[in-house]
């Protein structure tokens, strides 16, 4: 399959260019397209060959369910059973935006796009290219990130054309994504939403609009021994090609041990790269060093985590360590994905 990769500007989108996107949905096939979190790989989300096509693509297993993308609070309504009043409170403060929430579903969306739940995720993203899209393909875009199984969600157009030329029909390049890391999930099925996956939108914004928000416990430790309530989140996920291990501890502690693990491993031939904040980058003797920003800027980290990982593949780097960050608002978000990239190998020193 030829793999058509376009250029679209958010602030003057070529409305031409978008309906050639639309239609290629609506005649039952793929384009990914830039949103505000990360890139999507999109199919018409009320098909169930296109759902099948999707998977496929990515390598997906089936039964992890896709978020159906909106770009109208209307259109929630056919695919839902009900809306409850807190999902509508959401829905008002947060949409267009990176929240998905998840609903009892009609049987107008098919069970391939949920991974056979009787549940549907649904999201209504702001950026311009995604919203005009939607429209195009008809108003339910069924889209997963643009990415390979569990790789890093690409957050840029090259690296969405590395994993998917030759397997999708069009590839929308907006550019740099805004936030960097995938929607916050809120489960708004049970009695008082659990979130599901953090992200941007973090709990205390949540815990503003709502009396109580609950957390899965699987978020930030796979020691509960449950399975994670979002089927994706027991995947290793977000993983570069390299063993990443995140080192916590006091900042000269981490340095020290941290630089005596990368001598060691250099003398058995490893390629050594090291993720730390611009505080503390200097002091590393690895390879290759990469500094994912400001340490108390979590909203800053969040835009670098998933290019600095795929960068580390592009370099070849066979053993990562990463500098743990703070857990406070986004950070929660970024440090769950850092734990699922390095397989939750975390060591306290
Ligand atoms: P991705 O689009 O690649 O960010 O993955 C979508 C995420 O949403 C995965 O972690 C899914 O497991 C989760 N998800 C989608 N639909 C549902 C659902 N109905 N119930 C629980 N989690 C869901
Ligand atoms: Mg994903």
């Amino acid at each position: 399959m030829k793999t058509q990769i376009v250029q679209v500007d958010e602030r003057h989108i070529n409305k031409e260019l978008i309906q050639q996107a639309g239609n290629i949905i609506q005649a039952g096939g793929l384009v990914a397209f830039p949103t505000e979190t990360v890139y999507g790989l999109g199919g018409n989300a009320l098909s169930s060959e296109a759902s099948g096509k999707i998977y496929a693509a990515k390598g997906r297993p089936s039964d992890n369910p896709l978020i159906v993308h909106i770009c109208r609070i209307e259109d929630l309504q056919p695919i839902v059973k009900e809306i409850p009043e807190a999902a509508q409170k959401l829905a008002d403060a947060f949409w267009p935006g990176p929240l998905t929430m998840i609903f009892n579903k009609t049987k107008l969306v098919p069970y391939e796009t949920t991974g056979g739940l009787d549940t549907v995720a649904v999201r209504m993203p702001s950026h311009p290219v995604a919203l005009a899209f939607i429209e195009a393909a008809g108003g339910y875009v069924a889209a997963p990130s643009a990415n390979l199984s569990g790789r890093p969600s690409p957050t840029l157009a090259k690296y969405v054309a590395e994993d998917m030329t030759g397997r999708i029909d069009m590839i929308l390049d907006g550019g740099d994504v805004e936030l960097g890391l995938e929607s916050t999930i809120v489960d708004m099925t049970a009695k008082e939403p659990i979130i599901l996956r953090p992200g941007y939108i973090t709990r205390e914004m949540l815990g503003n609009l709502l009396p109580s928000v609950n957390e899965d416990s699987t978020i930030m430790s796979d020691e509960s021994g449950q399975a994670p309530k979002a089927p994706g989140m027991k995947y290793r996920h977000y993983a570069p090609r390299a063993e990443l291990t995140i080192i916590n501890g006091e900042t000269s502690r981490v340095i020290e041990y941290i630089n005596g693990e990368l001598c060691r491993l250099k003398k058995e031939g490893h390629k050594t790269g090291v993720i730390a904040a611009d505080d503390t980058i200097d002091k590393y003797h690895a390879d290759i060093r990469k500094t994912i920003g400001k340490r108390n800027d979590e909203i800053g980290i969040a835009r670098e985590l998933y290019r600095v990982l795929r960068e580390f593949d592009d370099e070849k780097t066979t053993v990562i360590f990463s500098e743990a960050f703070d857990t406070a608002g986004v950070g929660q978000a970024v440090m769950n994905r850092l734990l699922k990239a390095a397989g939750h190998k975390i060591l306290q020193i």
